[in-house]
């Protein structure tokens, strides 16, 4: 059998991408994690920041040397650098093979053919507005002899509407499709029946739109109540929430709903209505304090996540001051914080003024700062509370624990009495507060 390398950078839609084409290429290809045994090598990457980008070239120039002493070595890109950039990879890598965009990996198999019949390279990176997303995952596909695996992820949907003006997913993934909630579903069934997945995360760009704009479909707040009938299924997460979409009807579900973990990632990006409106955000810090107000009223206990960008062009030192307040205000769980960068495509890269590097950079220590107190206080108020923790296996760090997440997706590193209890949804009695995760005692197995 064949050998595929497959190196994944960026996003967690890009880890479900490479699983996809893992699972379209089973039977005629087989895994390896050493590129000079590979007969086809892939590299997905995500642009959405500027790092997987460079990464992306790195490792293509990594595999130069290589294909000339393998001439039959296939070598790929695929993501969204590969979308945005189509030809102009093969003229800056000549000995690139293939140029795999957001719709066209699914094709896969079409093109590893089309190179062998024409011994040229081929680029797929047409974006088609009807577009369906194929199910990859079906009872025959489904690989048998995968290990069983806690957690999995689903894609959703896929592209966005919502033209953020530093963002350039919906150039490079298309405008939104949601996929139908009988796909949705199949295979979530399948995962739950087949590979003993307890817990899945539903991936899409905005979530909360999903099923808006295909008629006949339940909104988010269905399709959640309708994955939790699944027997087996003891968790369900999702990701990314725009906050404009969340509705109240969500809010309700997640409060309510007990397989619905009570987390939600809810990107602010800037605290001033000034830099808001220029990132083209569609809300303002009050409507986001007034979502964040009611989702607590309603779920006191959820845990809010959030993305932050400091240095947009035009940020002054006091719209800044209003993102620290809001972080104040909000008191997240945790950021991902970012310097903001100029995207080729995106608007933003168009705008005057600006921030210097060193102005960015001294912001996002100052978000570091005040975010880290903010989630130590957090991470301390666990100590000492009993949580359900749903064990993903080892801790990586000492094997003598167990390793897992609570409903509010914190990890907890905690001792037991026995260490084969990867599956199992048990309690444990937190102990101690770390930076980014907490550590704890077993108590019980509430579920096997
Ligand atoms: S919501 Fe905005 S930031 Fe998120 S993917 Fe869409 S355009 Fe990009």
């Amino acid at each position: 059998m064949k050998k595929l390398y497959i190196k994944t950078f960026g996003c967690q839609m890009n880890e479900n991408d490479s699983e996809k084409v893992y699972l379209l290429l089973k039977g005629d290809y087989q895994l390896t994690e050493d590129p000079l045994e590979a007969d086809l090598i892939l590299i997905n990457t995500c642009s959405v920041r500027e790092k997987p980008e460079y990464k992306l070239y790195s490792e293509i120039g990594r595999f130069k040397e290589l294909k000339k002493k393998k001439p039959g070595l296939v070598i790929g890109a695929m993501g969204c650098v590969a979308q945005q950039e189509g030809e102009r990879l093969l003229q800056r890598f000549p000995y690139l093979d293939l140029v795999l965009g957001t719709q066209g990996f699914y094709r896969i198999k079409e093109a590893l053919e089309e190179i062998e019949k024409n011994g040229k390279p081929v680029v797929y990176t047409e974006l088609k507005e009807d577009f369906k997303i194929p199910l990859v995952l079906s009872e025959e596909d489904l690989p048998k002899e995968k290990p069983k695996r806690v957690r999995a992820y689903i894609n959703i949907m896929q592209g966005c509407d919502n033209f953020c003006t530093y963002c350039i997913v919906p150039y490079v993934r298309g405008r939104e499709i949601s996929r139908s909630p009988e796909e949705i579903l199949k295979e979530a069934e399948e995962l739950v029946k087949k590979e003993g997945v307890r817990e899945i995360t539903l991936l899409g760009q905005n979530v909360n739109s999903y099923g808006l704009k295909e008629k006949g479909y339940p909104d988010f707040a269905d399709l959640l109540e309708m994955l939790s009938q699944i027997e087996g299924l003891w968790r369900i997460r999702f990701t990314t929430s725009h906050p404009k979409d969340l509705s109240e009807k969500l809010m309700k579900v997640i409060a309510e709903n007990p397989k619905v973990c009570k987390h939600i990632h809810l990107p602010l990006q800037a605290g001033s209505n000034k830099i808001l409106k220029r990132m083209n955000r569609k809300y303002t810090r009050e409507e986001y304090l007034a979502k964040v107000e009611k989702l607590r009223s309603l779920c006191p206990e959820i845990a809010i996540t959030s993305d932050i960008i400091v240095g947009f062009p035009g940020e002054t030192e006091e719209d800044f001051l209003d993102t620290l307040d809001m972080l104040e205000k909000v008191r997240f769980h945790e950021i991902f914080s970012f310097k903001y960068s100029d995207r080729p495509f995106a608007v933003a890269s168009k705008f005057a003024e600006k921030v210097p590097e060193e102005v960015k950079e001294k912001r996002l220590k100052r978000v570091h700062e005040v975010q880290g107190r903010i989630t130590e206080e957090i991470y301390n108020s666990y100590v000492g509370k009993e949580v359900e923790v749903l064990v993903e296996g080892r801790s990586e760090k000492d094997p003598q624990k167990l390793t897992g997440r609570t409903t509010t997706n914190v990890v907890v590193n905690f001792t037991a009495p026995r260490t084969d209890l990867e599956g199992a949804l048990v309690r444990v009695r937190i102990l101690e507060a770390g930076k980014h995760s907490l550590k704890g005692e077993y108590l019980e197995t509430l579920a096997l």
